[in-house]
């Protein structure tokens, strides 16, 4: 039988094995999807291990998120490599930062803000600013964003017209909001997210014997998804490394799809350039999915434009070809939601686990449908890193408000002139300002927009399967739903937003609400903005091992008027476009199967799925009652970017 270090190498191809065995000097593995690079770099740290030329203390692996990171160490203590550190930017950063802080600074690291919010407020409040909570939501965003790429407070503005930023405001106020807010946190002695890098950046840059201390531990260091780093990480990766370059990197350029939080993918494709001598390995045996996903990842980065594009490799299926992948257009979202769920069901009576099944979607406040449609088919279903759709601020104060309207019978005045339903409903929600037009632009108007248009959607379906329905009956209805979508349960289907899905796996992909609109998503105009929202569908598509099924629908509501048409990243994918339609025998030909538009069955009262809450953020059992219906701790941080938030809860789980 082998030896350890040999039989680390087993399982590996050729190129795996490069990568493997080069353990001197810099590495850099460029390769697409499901190709094995972070099995590769898991087996590469075995490998030196077992090998005894790495002592498993002086490695650092850094990945992408918390979970992948525990995967990390769990799979190399599987190959005799325990004691690894693998972990992410933030929370290697933290640890260090905590250890060298009594000795750089003195005292305590400062306690760690877990929410920006009020202090933001408070400093446009001393600006003489006043920021309504969606406005609020996007100022910090804007600040996350300089701070991550290193902008000061003075360069905000200069620096954000030139990202293309849609600043909320003025950009002069917001540069002085980020000013006193960072004033604020020092007189409170506070620290936020961010800055555990600045800071840490901040301490290896002006402490030598510190520096020096740190690359005394750690000799050798290994980056997953390096397509996605920061400038900020960048800049740390490098003082971690001093005058070494005893780096291995690797990452898929066509994955990058956080660059609006300041990600780039040009350390990764100008590694060469940095590190002259560093040995290149590109991958292109695809071990994850089938021919048929491959073949349509394949097709739609064909079409890719741009920088990352330019380097993208022809992936190969080395699996069993399985089934075709199934194109549904549906003549409305509720259809769609509801075709979904009984494939689902399909699976998982055919033997897929529920566990080994995802809905991907582009946006959070498509979700709402789907957790209505999977509860009404009775399978479970976890949401990753996503506030549920009735826990919304402004889903819960639009209830707040239609329950007070359901209590005068209809008769307010507000209501004056509404004949049915839906159109009671548009009177309230007109009285927080809600129009059926959605508001120019992206950021938190435009969530906020799309969640009370869901929220109209519902009233639609639910007037339509019950005719004599009373707003009393739809407020009861809307708690009922409520209180069967607040429970989460382990080990169910994953409902998932594109951006929290990357790295991840499953048996079968839905990648659902495929619409001009959605995907690319609106606000997305420039160029650059069109070509991430491709790479963001290649990441969805890559997910998939067996079962692929893309979708989308017409109309938003049962009998609307169709407005939208499929997106335009399926032009020459799907049967009957471009050149697929000329295919005969390709792989293709399964046409798209027509999902009708029957009228969805509203008013049934959904099956609740209870199992112990747990906070969305840290996974702490909850028996707060306060803290349950929002499924979070109180001090658990609710309103961050998306993306970051993604970061910040599986930092937090890491911890
Ligand atoms: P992504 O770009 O999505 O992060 P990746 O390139 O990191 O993908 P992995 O997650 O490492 O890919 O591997 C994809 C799948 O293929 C995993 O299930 C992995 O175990 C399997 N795999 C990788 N290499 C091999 C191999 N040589 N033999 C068998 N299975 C492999
Ligand atoms: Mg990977």
């Amino acid at each position: 039988p082998p030896s350890g270090a040999d039989a680390v190498l087993q399982g590996l191809d050729p190129e795996q094995r490069e990568v493997a065995t080069a353990l001197h000097g810099p590495v850099c593995v460029l390769a697409g999807a499901g190709t094995g690079k972070t099995r590769a770099i898991t087996h590469r740290i075995a490998y030196g291990v077992q090998a005894g030329i790495l002592q498993p203390a002086s490695v650092l692996a850094v990945t992408f998120t918390a979970r992948a990171a525990g995967e990390m160490r769990g799979r190399l203590r599987q190959l005799g490599a325990a004691g690894v550190q693998a972990r992410t930017f933030h929370s290697a950063a933290l640890r260090q930062l905590q250890f060298f802080w009594p000795r750089a600074v003195g005292g305590e690291l400062p306690r760690l803000l877990d929410r920006k919010g009020p202090l933001i407020a408070e400093a446009a409040a001393r600006c003489r600013l006043r920021l309504d909570r969606n406005e609020l939501r996007d100022v910090t965003g804007e600040i996350e964003w300089a701070k991550v790429t290193q902008t000061v407070p003075a360069d905000y503005p200069a620096a954000a017209a030139k990202a293309g930023r849609e600043a909320p405001r003025d950009p002069a106020e917001i540069g002085q909001i980020y000013a006193t807010y960072e004033q604020l946190k020092r007189d409170r002695g506070t620290i936020d997210f961010e800055d555990v890098l600045l800071l840490t950046v901040g301490v290896l840059q002006d402490r030598h014997d510190i520096a020096e201390q740190v690359r005394a531990q750690y000799q050798h260091f290994v980056v997953d998804e390096y397509q996605d780093v920061s400038p900020l990480q960048q800049r740390l990766l490098e003082l971690w490394l001093g005058e070494r370059d005893t780096l291995c990197v690797v990452g898929d350029a066509s994955q990058t799809i956080y660059s609006f939080t300041g990600a780039t993918p040009d350390h990764l494709l100008d590694f060469r350039v940095r590190h002259p001598h560093a040995t290149v390995v590109k991958l292109v045996r695809d071990y994850r999915s089938t021919p048929q996903v491959v073949h349509l990842a394949n097709g739609l980065l064909s079409r890719a434009r741009g920088r990352a594009a330019e380097h993208r490799l022809e992936l190969v299926s080395q699996r069993e070809p399985d089934t075709e992948p199934v194109f549904t257009e549906y003549g409305d979202e509720p259809t769609e939601a509801e075709g979904t769920a009984r494939r689902i069901r399909e699976l998982i009576a055919s033997g897929v686990p529920a566990s080994e099944i995802a809905v991907l979607f582009r946006i959070n406040a498509q979700s709402e449908v789907y957790e209505q449609a999977l509860a009404d088919a009775d399978v479970p279903y976890q949401l990753r890193g996503a506030e549920r759709f009735f826990e919304r601020p402004e889903v819960r104060e639009a209830g707040v408000k239609l329950r007070g309207a359901a209590r005068f019978g209809g008769n307010d005045t507000l209501l004056a002139g509404a004949a049915d339903l839906p159109s009671e409903v548009r009177a309230v929600l007109s009285d927080t300002g809600w129009t059926d037009r959605p508001p120019a632009g992206s950021g938190a108007a435009r969530d906020r927009w799309e969640s009370l248009a869901a929220l109209v959607r519902l009233a639609e379906d639910f007037a339509r399967a019950r005719p004599a329905a009373t707003l009393a009956d739809l407020v009861a209805e809307l708690d009922e739903r409520a209180a069967a979508q607040h429970a989460p349960t382990v080990e169910g289907v994953t409902l998932a937003s594109l951006h929290a899905a990357k790295g991840l796996e499953w048996d079968a992909v839905f990648l659902v609400g495929l619409t001009e609109g959605m995907l690319p998503i609106h606000h997305a105009r420039t160029d650059e903005q069109v070509e991430e929202e491709r790479r963001l569908l290649y990441v969805g598509i890559t997910r998939a091992r067996r079962h692929l099924a893309l979708s989308w629908s017409l109309a938003r509501s049962p009998g609307g008027r169709p407005v939208r048409s499929a997106s335009r990243f399926l032009d020459g994918l799907r049967p009957g476009t471009g050149t697929a339609r000329r295919r005969t025998a390709g792989l293709l030909t399964g046409g798209i199967e027509r999902g009708g538009s029957a009228p969805v069955a509203a008013g049934r009262p959904p099956r609740a799925h209870r199992s112990p809450a747990r906070c969305r953020v840290c996974n702490r059992t909850l028996t707060d009652p306060g803290e349950m219906k929002l499924m979070r701790c109180e001090g658990c941080p609710s309103e961050l970017d998306e993306a970051l938030y993604e970061r910040l809860r599986d930092w937090r789980a890491e911890q």
